[in-house]
């Protein structure tokens, strides 16, 4: 048998080890809480995706996390198109009272991009649901990665959270990276006039865990 050098394997799955940048405290939700953001080196796709961390740190307990992919239009303008806004607004609240994590990735519109979420936008204004308008503009229906989020947490020593989450995708691209998942918590349910197609859309296309009626 051939005695392969260690230094060649060793080489080849060697990706560099992501770790923390920088940790900057900063008053968060007009003054009603304190995150504090951190910022990282390494994150395989480039992009800057950060993590805030709020509450309580509990000495036994584990951390509630939620991963929000980012969404100008829900996150910044309150877009009733989705429920972005809303799902981030809870999630910083939870975590504030509970304990956790909130990490931010910057892959908008199920990772197309705003321009292109505005152009499914516009084939959803003639009847399309958001994953046909996705699929008429040759993108898959959700591109999203859940690899850094994992990297992330595991730069902060998190390994073991309570996932704030109805998306099962998340829970199991997490758990093939290393965190372990010791409980599902589920978040509440934003139905506005103008995004109940977008949350049917979730449930029959993505299995989403939501009770809509
Ligand atoms: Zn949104």
């Amino acid at each position: 048998m051939l005695n392969q050098p260690r230094y060649i394997s060793e080489a080849l799955d060697s990706k560099p080890v992501v770790t923390v940048r920088r940790d900057v405290p900063i008053p968060i939700l007009d003054g009603y809480s304190r995150g504090v953001f951190y910022t990282f080196h390494n994150l395989p796709d480039g992009k800057e995706h950060f993590v805030v961390q709020l509450g309580p740190e509990v000495p036994g307990r584990v951390p509630l996390v939620r991963l929000h992919s980012e969404c100008m239009t829900g996150d910044v303008f309150g877009s009733q198109r989705c429920d972005c806004g809303a799902q981030l607004r809870e999630a910083l609240f939870r975590i504030n009272s509970e304990g956790g994590y909130l990490v931010y990735l910057r892959q908008e519109g199920r990772g197309i991009g705003l321009y292109a979420k505005m152009d499914a936008y516009h084939l959803q204004t003639q009847g399309m649901d958001t994953f046909e308008a996705n699929r008429h503009l040759n993108f898959e229906d959700d591109l999203r990665s859940y690899s850094c989020a994992a990297d992330m947490l595991a730069a902060l020593d998190v390994r073991r959270i309570r996932l704030l989450s109805n998306n099962p995708d998340k829970a199991e691209q997490l758990t093939a990276h290393g965190i372990s998942i010791v409980e599902q918590v589920s978040t509440g349910i934003y139905l506005t006039a103008h995004n109940e197609r977008y949350l049917e859309a979730k449930v029959t296309r993505a299995n989403h865990n939501l009770k809509l009626r």
